[in-house]
């Protein structure tokens, strides 16, 4: 069998922070603000692997007020989610993600954020596509004051 789940996240853009997407700092002058390094793209993927796999969300199985994640990668809460899939003979076969900015381009980091994210879910790096768009301008996101994904799973049990 087969199941999908879906995952949405959106961060603030602030000054002093690292750009964290996918795994990897992606060099601009704001960065994703949160209690872990703010990886929208990781989060958007935890969420939809975790609905998959009826798992609940991210915030259920790695609390924002805990401060063993504060500041942590979240890289790791991917393969935590990928151990807990395993335990329950399920496995991720794909994943497909937009990530959301008017900037910076983050097409040239796409292969490194591939690599990272493979390695952390145990995925080739053909079983992760990534997208990227803007917002026209428009809303929040448009003036460049937050960065949102969204991202689909497939998990097969075996
Ligand atoms: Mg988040």
């Amino acid at each position: 069998m087969e199941y999908s789940g879906i995952g949405y996240d959106l961060h603030r853009l602030v000054e002093g922070r690292k750009l964290m997407i996918g795994g990897v700092e992606v060099p601009f002058d704001k960065g994703s603000q949160g209690h872990s390094d703010g990886d929208v793209l990781a989060h958007a993927l935890c969420d939809a692997i975790l609905g998959a796999a009826s798992l609940g969300d991210i915030g259920t199985h790695f609390l924002d007020s805990d401060p063993k994640w504060k500041g942590a990668s979240s890289l790791i809460f991917l393969e935590h989610v990928a151990k807990m899939l395993a335990d329950r003979r399920l496995r991720v076969v794909h994943v497909d993600a937009i990530v959301i900015c008017e900037r910076p381009k983050l097409g040239p980091h796409f292969p490194a954020m591939r690599a990272a994210l493979g390695k952390a879910l145990g995925l080739a790096t053909d079983q992760i596509n990534l997208k990227a768009k803007t917002n026209e301008g428009v809303d929040a996101v448009g003036r460049g004051e937050a960065i949102a994904a969204h991202a689909i799973a497939t998990v097969r049990q075996h």
